[in-house]
């Protein structure tokens, strides 16, 4: 396949973003950077850099291998269809869903809100963990477990054996549709296995949080009973904007 990304340093995402806006695209190059067969897999600059064109929309990340790279152990049709359609799904809904919030930001009016943020969250989960899925995978022999990566997960789990073992039983156990997932948690400093069952479940992964608002009836009910609304206008007297701007400074520092 003829490609920009075939020679030995593939154009990073972060400069395709900046090289996309100088050039004054109004679309996602997406497709010319699909990785030329036989080349090593590209190594993400970032845990969250992603695609995006100059209006801020998320783009397909594309296939950092050939269609038929994981053959025999991914079919090349099971990946077509999985980064192609599945994936590209993701993405156009997560473009919709902010669009719509945007639109409903500016006329002040906030209809149907629980579909919308359901549409937001599923679709934002979806395309993260889509992300990081399609990189953390490579032609069989390709790569082994450095020392490195063996001792962090024997700190973690004991052994990589013994975190194999249990991300393994996590993952088949999930009911219905999800993922297993690795995770590191900021708050402790710890790496967590996570069973993700239906990851539309109104939150986004990978998202640090900032500002948060208890809103279980624990929170409020002694004193506001069931005036939740009440309760939430009067919580935003107390917010601590200083800890606010601090968490925020933070988080925007992880690349
Ligand atoms: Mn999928």
């Amino acid at each position: 396949m003829e490609s920009s990304t075939s020679h030995s340093s593939p154009l990073s995402r972060r400069q395709f973003v900046g090289a996309a806006g100088l050039a004054g695209m109004g679309m996602f190059a997406a497709n010319s950077m699909q990785a030329a067969e036989g080349s090593p897999a590209p190594t993400s600059t970032g845990l969250f850099d992603v695609p995006r064109n100059s209006k801020g929309e998320y783009g397909l990340p594309p296939l950092p291998y050939a269609y038929d790279a994981l053959e025999p152990h991914i079919d090349a049709e099971t990946m077509r269809l999985h980064h192609d359609i599945h994936f590209e799904g993701y993405r156009t809904g997560l473009n919709k869903a902010i669009a719509k919030m945007t639109e409903f930001r500016q006329k002040g009016e906030f209809p149907e809100i629980s579909y919308w943020e359901n549409q937001l969250a599923f679709n934002g989960a979806g395309y993260n963990l889509h992300t990081v899925f399609f990189e953390n995978m490579a032609p069989a022999g390709t790569t082994e477990p450095s020392a490195a990566v063996d001792k962090i997960l024997a700190d973690a789990f004991g052994s990589r054996k013994a975190f194999q073992e249990q991300f393994s039983a996590a993952s088949k156990a999930v009911q219905g549709s999800g993922w297993g997932i690795l995770g590191y948690q900021p708050f402790g400093k710890r790496l967590v296995i996570l069973q993700a069952e239906k990851h539309q479940n109104l939150t986004q992964w990978a998202v640090i949080p900032i500002l948060a608002l208890d809103v279980w009836e624990h929170a409020y009910y002694l004193k506001y009973q069931n005036k939740r609304g009440d309760y939430i206008t009067n919580w935003w007297k107390v917010v601590n904007w200083d800890n606010v701007e601090q968490r925020l400074e933070a988080a925007m520092k992880v690349t």
